[in-house]
């Protein structure tokens, strides 16, 4: 079986040349035509010499995921729905803004984690996403949206807050973070990159210690007793131990703030008084605060807060002299914010691939 290059980071890119008998510079050369040029084609590749390039596409290939559906959204959002085999699909959405673009990259197709009102979660777990299925999400979606005027990817912020854990599948995320952050690849800065994490205390740390980019932490709810029933994972890291692994986080992070994820649902944590506790609860973490109106889905009983609720919310934290933000709905027409990826389209793709691939 030939071997994909984007599952290696530069150091494993290193040591496959050094095996092939190759200078591992040469590997540098290459990382700079997969990634700074978006090449796939060995042959295209015309500094590298013909017998390497001829040895390569015996032995080797560049695939990102295979595209099942494209969405283009009226404010300009786009979706990828990408197959990653035995019909499971996850999704990247494209979110172009005035002096930005953000891709919202997945981890793992589904989660194990079920937060209550997460339609992934609603999924269930079904397996990790290899480095080339992270990292191809972002190879694939520069190459379809190219550069802008000054020859840059117009993709300058990758978030981690598709489908999935990022921090349960730990070691292809942070190969697939290098990758992003490197200089012969895309050379993102740190403060550009966030990973997306419902609260895995150690793997915070781990983090921490071998990848730091900047944190973002779904919180959601302003004690422990409701966060057990949204988050369930909070029953194994609750609260305290949550905000203390933030606390050692932001010693070396390449933020001085953490970013927390708040999504917002009608009559269950949106009251003014939970806004209160809330301030209270995050006194000792630098941070600001991301409320995102919930985003409803089929098999759901949440309703999404009204936009009077959001805002008096918003303004307690504000008052507290907490930065808050409000997640706008974008790409609403195209199912494309976050938390409501690939599930309502999981069935059909399901039965689509299963026929052609002869199972039904
Ligand atoms: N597993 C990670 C990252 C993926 S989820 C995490 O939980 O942080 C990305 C964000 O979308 C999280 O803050 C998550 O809580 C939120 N989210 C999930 N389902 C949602 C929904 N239906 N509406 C709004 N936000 C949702
Ligand atoms: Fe998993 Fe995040 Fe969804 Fe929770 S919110 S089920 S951790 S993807």
């Amino acid at each position: 079986m030939q071997q994909n290059l984007l599952d290696f980071d530069a150091h494993a890119l290193a040591g496959y040349f050094t095996e092939m008998g190759e200078k591992p510079f040469r590997a540098r050369q290459l990382m700079r035509w997969i990634y700074k040029e978006g090449e796939s084609d060995f042959a295209a590749m015309t500094d590298i010499a013909a017998a390497l390039r001829g040895k390569l596409a015996q032995s080797a290939c560049i695939i990102a995921p295979e595209v099942l559906r494209e969405e283009l959204s009226d404010d300009g959002t786009r979706k990828w729905l990408l197959n990653v085999g035995t019909g499971n699909a996850v999704e990247a959405v494209y979110i172009p803004e005035e002096n930005r673009g953000t891709l919202c990259i997945s981890s793992q197709a589904g989660c194990a984690l079920d937060c209550s009102f997460c339609s992934t979660g609603k999924q269930g777990f079904n397996r990790n996403l290899s480095v080339a299925e992270i990292i191809g999400q972002l190879w694939w979606a520069n190459h379809q949206l190219g550069k802008d005027a000054d020859g840059n990817w117009k993709i300058s912020n990758v978030v981690m807050m598709g489908m999935g854990e990022p921090l349960l599948n730990f070691d292809n995320t942070v190969s697939a973070l290098r990758l992003m952050l490197d200089d012969q690849a895309y050379g993102l800065s740190r403060r550009r990159v966030t990973v997306s994490t419902s609260g895995i205390v150690p793997a915070m740390d781990r983090l921490r210690e071998e990848c730091p980019v900047a944190l973002a932490v779904s919180l959601h709810a302003p004690n422990d007793k409701l966060r057990d029933e949204l988050v369930p994972i909070n029953r194994k890291y609750p609260l305290k131990e949550l905000l203390a692994a933030c606390r050692r986080y932001l010693e070396r992070a390449p933020r001085d703030f953490i970013t927390f994820e708040y999504v917002m649902l009608e009559g269950v944590n949106d009251s003014v008084q939970q806004a209160r506790e809330l301030v209270n609860l995050v006194r000792d973490v630098p941070c600001k605060f991301n409320l995102i109106p919930f985003n409803p889905f089929p098999q759901t009983h949440y309703r999404r807060s009204r936009p009077e609720a959001i805002q008096n919310f918003r303004d307690v934290l504000m008052q507290a002299g907490i930065v808050t933000t409000t997640r706008k709905t974008r790409g609403d027409d195209i199912a494309a914010a976050c938390g409501q990826l690939a599930g309502q389209v999981r069935d059909k793709t399901r039965r689509t691939l299963n026929r052609s691939v002869g199972v039904v």
